[in-house]
């Protein structure tokens, strides 16, 4: 498919996207801009089940989302939205203070907003790891400044990964340990790391963590639950303006493959057929084990699909606090290495109260209970143990369980069922040096991915559905149509 040769397909569409969640909104309205006729199904009676905001007991927010990197004015966020027509009355809120608050066993770092700042705040906390700190903070700058989704001077390219000497296939473990860096500084960055990509130290490669934590040292903030209401109203609005059919309550039950291995479209569980040469799932990639005919994918391809590992699922228990004003509170992150144990509290804002929202990380390895009562119990001991933590172990939060009033309760069960993910994982497939993420391509004809298949988090999200429309239009025509 390419902006210059596909005619439209008379048969159907020029392309089919599966799953709106922010992939899957992104690609659709990408394509559509670009002149495509698309559709666009969803299984849910909506789009974006996995972000959109929603109320209890009068309180507003959003079940997977809460903090994003990269949010300031000019940044690659905001280059993306604006591209798409969508940042009018979308409300949102730069931490000033900083990412977050962490605590790794008995000691807690602050992280501080702007490279600079974190490189002294580290210093302060490490004193004696000056030259592991530097090289660290440079090297998070080189893999930022050598990406053109960072830097507007560079041209674009296809590639999916940022090449940059030597790191690519090191992880952030690694190449600390290279710098000669202490234990405490690699465990600092190894929680960083896990929690907001999935990836741990010694799994993640440099380059993933450099482009998801570059963005939260330079610019961490939140779009609030009205912002997220306001975006995902206008991208119906977009898609509508650009012609996109959106099937909503339609769940893909088959991508149709003929013998010669050319995708030629899709059946929806109500029968209906729908027909294109061009198909982009932006659902879990170990789903298309069930959507396609086996025999179609190559055993190599299968294979690769059944062993990549899912990030982990998470247990959320979102509060409301009245009177907040006189409370200061932070994101926070914390692990505790002997009880394996993450969890993490980040805050957002709903009528006249603060919305904390209290993540508890399921230990990825674990497959989900599917007995009712033994889910139930389950869900009571990780709410307790999530509840002892954040109230009794987060400095500055102590005593706060009385003022808090439990909104509602997420279980990795509830994101599975919300998603299809499997085990609810919270980021898609784990990015590691061995497995650096799928690339958008399957071995089938006219079959792309996008989403969790691709990178982690709501960035990831959008960034790979630009990253799919470089490998299909001109690329040097498409970006200089996003960037200008
Ligand atoms: C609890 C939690 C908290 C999170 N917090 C953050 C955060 O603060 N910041 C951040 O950056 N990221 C966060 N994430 C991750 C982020 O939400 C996701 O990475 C991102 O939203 C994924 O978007 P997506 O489009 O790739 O996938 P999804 O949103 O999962 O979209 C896939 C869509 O496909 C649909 N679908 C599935 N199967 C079918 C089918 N057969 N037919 C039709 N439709 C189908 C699903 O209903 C879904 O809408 C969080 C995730 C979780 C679970």
């Amino acid at each position: 498919m390419s902006n210059h040769q596909s005619p439209i397909n008379k048969n159907g569409y020029d392309a089919i996207v599966v799953g709106s969640g922010i992939s899957g909104l992104t690609t659709a309205l990408i394509f559509a801009k670009e002149g495509k006729k698309v559709a666009l199904f969803e299984r849910d009676g909506d789009i974006a089940p996995l972000i959109r905001p929603y109320k209890r007991k009068g309180f507003e927010f959003s079940p997977g989302l809460h903090i994003s990197g990269w949010m300031d004015e000019g940044e690659v966020i905001a280059t993306f939205l604006q591209y798409l027509n969508l940042t009018d009355g979308v409300e949102k809120q730069l931490h000033k203070s900083g990412l977050a608050n962490v605590v790794v066993g008995p000691n807690e770092y602050h992280i501080p907003k702007g490279l600079d700042k974190v490189k002294r705040s580290l210093l302060t906390y490490f004193p004696d790891d000056v030259e592991a700190i530097n090289n660290y903070i440079e090297l998070i700058n080189e893999v930022n400044e050598k990406s053109f989704y960072f830097n507007k001077k560079l041209k674009p390219s296809r590639n999916k990964q940022v090449k940059f000497t030597g790191s690519t296939s090191l992880s952030l473990q690694d190449v600390m340990k290279q710098f000669r860096a202490s234990k405490g500084l690699i465990e600092l960055l190894g929680t960083l790391s896990y929690f907001l990509i999935g990836s741990r130290g010694e799994e993640v490669p440099f380059d993933v963590h450099a482009f998801v934590l570059g963005g939260f040292y330079r610019s961490p903030g939140f779009f609030t639950a009205k912002g997220i209401d306001r975006l995902l109203a206008n991208y119906k609005r977009e898609l509508n303006r650009f012609g996109v059919d959106l099937f909503l309550n339609s769940e893909v039950a088959e991508i149709i493959i003929d013998d010669h291995r050319n995708v030629i479209g899709i059946k929806v569980s109500n029968g209906s057929q729908y027909n294109s040469s061009n198909i982009i799932v932006s659902f879990s990639p170990k789903l298309l084990l069930e959507k396609i005919k086996t025999e179609k994918l190559r055993p190599i391809y299968k294979e690769r699909l059944e062993e990549a590992e899912n990030t982990f699922g998470i247990y959320v228990a979102f509060y409301a606090v009245k009177d907040y004003r006189n409370i200061e509170i932070d994101n926070y992150i914390y692990y505790n290495d002997n009880l394996n144990l993450t969890l993490a509290l980040t805050t957002n804002y709903s009528e006249d109260s603060l919305v904390l929202c209290g993540f508890l990380i399921e230990s990825d390895a674990v497959p989900l209970p599917y007995d009712a009562k033994l889910k139930e119990e389950i869900a009571k001991e990780k709410l307790d143990l999530l509840e002892d933590n954040i109230f009794n172990q987060i400095p500055g939060l102590t005593g706060l369980e009385n003022r808090a009033l439990l909104l509602d309760y997420l279980k990795p069960w509830s994101f599975e069922r919300y998603t299809k993910t499997i085990n609810g994982s919270a980021y898609g497939i784990k990015q590691t040096v061995n497995f650096h993420g799928f690339q958008h391509r399957v071995p089938i004809n006219g079959l792309y991915m996008v989403g969790q298949a691709i990178y982690p988090g709501f960035l990831g999200s959008m960034l790979s559905g630009f990253n799919l429309a470089l490998e299909i239009f001109k690329p040097e025509d498409f970006w200089s149509r996003v960037t200008n």
